[in-house]
């Protein structure tokens, strides 16, 4: 079946995840696809954000948001 481009966008993105196969990445893109736009909002920044702020901690190894 062929699914208009950006839904199939978003589909082919989430299944670069880890343990997410094609048909649990075209299931979660239906499902966000029945998210309002600010829902979609808060999940577009909240990816933008994890990039932007969180770093591997040089002291403990773990990821950390605070700090350098
Ligand atoms: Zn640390």
């Amino acid at each position: 079946m062929q699914y208009p481009e950006s839904l199939d966008r978003l589909s082919r993105e989430l299944s670069r995840l880890p343990g997410i196969g094609k048909k649990t990445a075209l299931r979660l893109a239906f499902g966000i696809l029945r998210y309002t736009p600010e829902e979609a909002a808060n999940l577009a920044e909240a990816i933008r954000q994890v990039k932007e702020r969180i770093h591997h901690c040089d002291v403990c190894h773990g990821f950390t948001d605070l700090g350098t």
